[in-house]
């Protein structure tokens, strides 16, 4: 037996969490998947869950999402957990896994609320063990309380701030932050400044974090370049350049981040149509203001349609639901337009602040184009130098780089690399980011064992509607 939804949600962040409960409050039966073990996405992980002591040190944006989550747990919508989405199909009929025993549904309509990744962060050293992503070092404070000791935090952007001062709360202030933000970033960024006050209760929050970083006496490297990672079968320290000089810091322990970027894994799998956002150096599914897709099945909501920060992806999550619910008959156009002109309105004054953002932290060319001997696809060990190498063989994109070399063709399914060769063929082929595009993506879009392949039951459907 399959069931049948009128929307499926996959996603359990501040988007599908405030999808699924609008959709639920209209009456429409609901199902929201995440292989998390409780509703939260990546900003609330673990929140019902957090001790006290622990939700203080992450502080009260993080507490802020224990009532969403604790609504959407109240509002009857079916929330399966640990349930990893290996494929979703044009009809809307979507595949996942749940403790080894995989199950198919299909929603009249999808809302892919699955949200974003950290872009990945290919420098010399970045594959030694005892690197880490800033983003992975949080999800172990937020799920186990574990905090590192005398880390080194590397790279640009709002988060790599956060969880500085979250590991300053803990007691456990990062020894430096190496910053590649240059003095032309900044002013590159002055422009947005103006519209980005709006914003102003964001940027006092940034104001703050700086202030309290300076407060605990972390030091911080500005514009920084040349930045190397060394010691061989473990972290040893940090190379860099910065204010003219080479400097090395001895740690273990290394977090870098270089912002987030839309997880188009699924939206690219079901062949939706998508475009290159230059502010953002990321491609993002093409979605009209309600976050309709190019195909009526499904909408788009929060981070993975281009980001926007968790308030935003709470708002388009309400307007995605009431698309949902337009699309498949519960209300009416004028209902749905009228419920979503004051959300879309108070989503303009939240996006406000993200010119500003994309302009100020912006990776820097070394990043998106690492040097010829940089590992950038980490599955198969294959370094920047070998993709320019395809290129002047004639390789014209991704998914011939997987013939000529196979980038792209590991667990990770170019998640890693993705961008990565992508960037370096715009650069050496001189086409357009659209032009070059990305890996084609098949499920499954996570790894699964034949076994849990084979216990997928093929389906005769019950309509969860009735
Ligand atoms: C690692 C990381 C940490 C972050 N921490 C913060 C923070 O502390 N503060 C902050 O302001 N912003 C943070 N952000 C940015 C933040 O993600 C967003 O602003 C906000 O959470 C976006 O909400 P969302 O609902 O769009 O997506 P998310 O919150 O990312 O939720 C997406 C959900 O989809 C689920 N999912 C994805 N793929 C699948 C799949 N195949 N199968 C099943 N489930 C799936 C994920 O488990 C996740 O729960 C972080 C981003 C990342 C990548």
């Amino acid at each position: 037996m399959s069931d049948l939804f009128d929307i499926i949600v996959i996603g359990a962040g501040p988007a599908g969490m405030s999808a699924a409960t609008e959709a639920s409050r209209h009456g429409a039966s609901v199902c929201m998947l995440d292989e998390q073990q409780t509703a939260g996405g990546q900003i609330y992980r673990n929140v019902v869950h957090s001790p006290a002591a622990r939700s203080r040190i992450l502080g009260a944006d993080y507490r802020a999402g224990l009532l969403m989550t604790q609504n959407t747990n109240e509002s009857g919508v079916v929330h399966r957990t640990r349930a990893t989405v290996w494929k979703v199909d044009k009809d809307g009929s979507v595949a996942f896994t749940v403790d080894g025993q995989a199950e198919q549904i299909r929603g009249r309509h999808v809302i892919l609320a699955n949200g974003a990744m950290e872009r990945s962060v290919p420098i010399p050293g970045w594959t030694s063990p005892g690197v880490m992503t800033v983003g992975a070092a949080q999800i172990l404070m937020k799920s186990s309380g574990i905090v590192p000791v005398g880390a080194v935090l590397v790279g640009v952007g709002p988060l790599l701030y956060l969880v500085a001062t979250q590991l300053v709360a803990a007691g456990a202030p990062p020894k430096a932050l190496i910053e590649t933000q240059t003095k032309s970033d900044l002013i590159a960024a002055m422009p947005h400044f103006l519209p980005a006050l709006k914003g102003w209760k964001q940027l006092a929050k940034g104001m703050q974090m700086i202030a309290a970083l300076r407060w605990a006496g972390v030091p911080r490297f500005k514009g920084a370049t040349e930045i190397e990672i060394t010691g061989g079968a473990s972290v040893e320290g940090v190379r860099f350049r910065a204010q003219g000089r080479e400097k090395t810091i001895h740690t273990t322990t290394v977090f870098l981040h270089q912002g987030v970027v839309p997880n188009t894994q699924i939206t690219r799998s079901i062949g939706l149509d998508h475009e290159y956002n230059t502010a953002q150096h990321s491609f993002a599914p093409i979605t009209d203001d309600c976050g309709q897709s190019s195909n009526s099945v499904f909408s788009i909501a929060g981070d993975g349609a281009g980001i926007g920060g968790a308030k935003d992806a709470a708002l388009s999550g309400k307007i995605s639901a009431l698309n949902a619910l337009r699309q498949i008959g519960k209300i009416t156009q004028s209902t749905c337009d009228g419920m979503a002109k004051p959300l879309l309105k108070r989503r303009r004054a939240e996006l406000a602040i993200r010119p500003f953002l994309d302009a100020a932290y912006p990776p820097p060319a070394s990043v998106l184009r690492p040097a010829d001997d940089t590992i950038i696809c980490r599955c198969e060990d294959v370094r920047a130098g070998d993709i320019r190498r395809y290129a002047a063989l004639g390789c014209r994109g991704p998914n011939q780089t997987k013939a000529f070399g196979r980038s792209g063709m590991g667990p990770c399914q170019g998640r890693y690399c993705g961008l990565t060769v992508t960037e370096i063929l715009v650069e050496e082929t001189g086409q357009r980011h659209e032009k070059v595009g990305s890996y084609r993506i098949r499920a499954p879009l996570k790894p699964i064992t034949l076994k849990e392949l084979a216990s997928l039951a093929l389906p005769q459907e019950t309509d969860k509607s009735k």
